[in-house]
């Protein structure tokens, strides 16, 4: 199975193949053989929306909120008290 930079390309059960936007994770394509994904994903653009909803959550990771932050640290603490 290969995958260029931006898709990734999943066999499916009939044996066709899906391609996955992997900046916005959307299923870009189905076609009947892996080659012909290119067609679709030339086609892709991504929503705007998915591309912000993507960067939102990475700046979460980055800058956790005192909420996210308080559920992460109770899980923490109990992994802490085994090491
Ligand atoms: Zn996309």
């Amino acid at each position: 199975m290969n995958a260029n930079a931006g898709y990734a390309h999943r066999l499916n059960d009939d044996g066709t193949f899906d391609s996955i936007c992997l900046l916005c994770y959307h299923t870009v394509t189905t076609a009947p053989s892996e080659p012909e994904l290119v067609f679709g994903e030339a086609q892709h653009l991504c929503p705007p929306t998915a591309a912000w909803r993507r960067r939102s959550f990475e700046n979460s990771l980055r800058q956790p909120t005192p909420s996210t932050r308080e559920t992460a640290s109770e899980t923490l603490g109990t992994n802490a008290e085994e090491r």
